[in-house]
């Protein structure tokens, strides 16, 4: 993807229920849906950014939250400020995340007409346990007649998420997930491992969690690696895998630090080389006004930190003659024996012009990366 590419995120903070672990922006709905007044709060922000984007999105991307909240009269108002305020490519890739149990099939259709290309389906396991503990509001049933629905109005490309190291998961039941996801033939599937995180109620039972081990969960991450490699995924980000031709468009902008514009409550932007962020109260959201530009514009110092950081999750790594042109100053020198050691480990390649980690080197990129940065 061309660095000078431009996304759209458009973040959507409700859902049906809050999961166990979740820490995301977003607000528990029940049946209410999306309230029109986010709609229309949304729709301003756009078009507050007529003729500011001086050239074509060539991906959007609603994430949340759950956007498969949305209804398609709501969608469709959307998409048409969208339309007004930028110029869509007419390539862009389209995605909203979904959750199995919020989709019709008349949304699925709605959303498809309105220019939708690809989907990311929120699965995380297929055993039922597993998914009352991580608070899931679907079952492996939902799961599949969603994406039943979604083939049959015409979504050839589809990504599922999964998670790994969650409550009551052993290497096998992990093992039959991934087994029962792959004989589906999605085009791409991430799989996260999950974080305990502050204000959740799994962080209250942080002790008693019934979680795998470390070495367990280690396990994981490579019965992933191994099983998707052979049914002819690439594993291209430490917790992505694509076919061919599949890599998230959008995500990859983030990785190579491309521009995108992020709207909504507590959505991020990296446009016009600023970082902004919303709010990430969503009644604040609401009543804000016009753009928020509190915004910093970063040193060549912290984007060359960010660089680095961002394409060492790829598995082409990046370019060092690339890197040097890019900030002025060489990647490697002054690191020259610690990169030694970890290529002499295993978990990195270093040849003349490139850096990348292994696959050993990606369950490790935590450690890895504050070595190196
Ligand atoms: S569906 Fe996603 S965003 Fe919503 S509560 Fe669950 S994890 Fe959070």
């Amino acid at each position: 993807m061309a660095t000078d590419s431009l996304g759209l995120y458009v973040h959507i903070p409700y859902c049906v229920r809050k999961c166990n672990y979740c820490d995301f922006c977003s607000l528990p709905k029940g049946a209410g849906g999306v309230p029109d007044d986010y709609v229309d709060r949304l729709c301003r922000e756009f078009l507050e950014y007529s003729g500011k984007a001086q050239r074509p999105l060539d991906t959007v991307y609603f994430g949340g939250g759950t956007p498969s909240l949305l209804s398609p009269r709501q969608m469709e108002k959307i998409v048409e400020s969208i339309e007004e305020a930028f110029k869509i490519s007419p390539s862009a890739e389209i995605t909203f995340e979904a959750n199995p149990g919020t989709l019709t099939r008349e949304k699925v259709n709605a959303f498809y007409k309105l220019g939708f290309n690809r989907v990311s389906l929120g699965l995380q396991s297929i055993h039922e346990n597993e998914l009352k503990k991580l608070g899931r509001i679907h079952n492996y049933e939902d799961f599949l007649s969603s994406y039943k629905m979604l083939r049959e109005a015409g979504f050839e490309n589809i990504s599922v998420d999964l998670m790994y190291g969650i409550p009551y998961q052993t290497k096998e039941s992990f093992a039959e997930t991934l087994r029962a996801v792959i004989a589906l033939s999605p085009q791409h599937i991430s799989a996260y491992g999950l974080m305990v995180e502050e204000d959740t109620p799994f962080y209250a039972e942080r002790d008693t969690l019934p979680i795998p081990t470390l070495d367990e969960e280690c396990d994981m991450y490579g019965i992933a690696s191994q099983m998707l490699a052979e049914s002819g995924f690439e594993h291209y980000e430490i917790s992505n895998y694509a076919r061919r031709g599949y890599r998230s468009r959008h995500n990859s902008l983030y990785w190579n630090l491309g521009e995108y514009i992020g709207v909504g409550a507590a959505a991020h932007s990296f446009f016009d080389g600023v970082r902004y962020s919303n709010s990430d109260n969503v009644d604040e959201y609401l009543s804000s006004r016009g753009l928020n530009n509190h915004g910093d514009r970063e040193s060549s110092q912290d984007l060359a930190y960010e660089y680095a950081m961002l394409r060492l999750r790829l598995k082409d790594g990046f370019s060092l003659s690339d890197y040097e042109a890019r900030f002025g100053v060489s990647f490697t020198v002054g690191k020259e024996q610690i990169l030694e050691r970890l290529e002499r480990e295993g978990l990195l390649t270093l040849t003349e012009d490139r850096i990348a980690l292994t696959e050993r080197g990606f369950y490790l990129s935590n450690s890895i990366l504050v070595e190196i940065l």
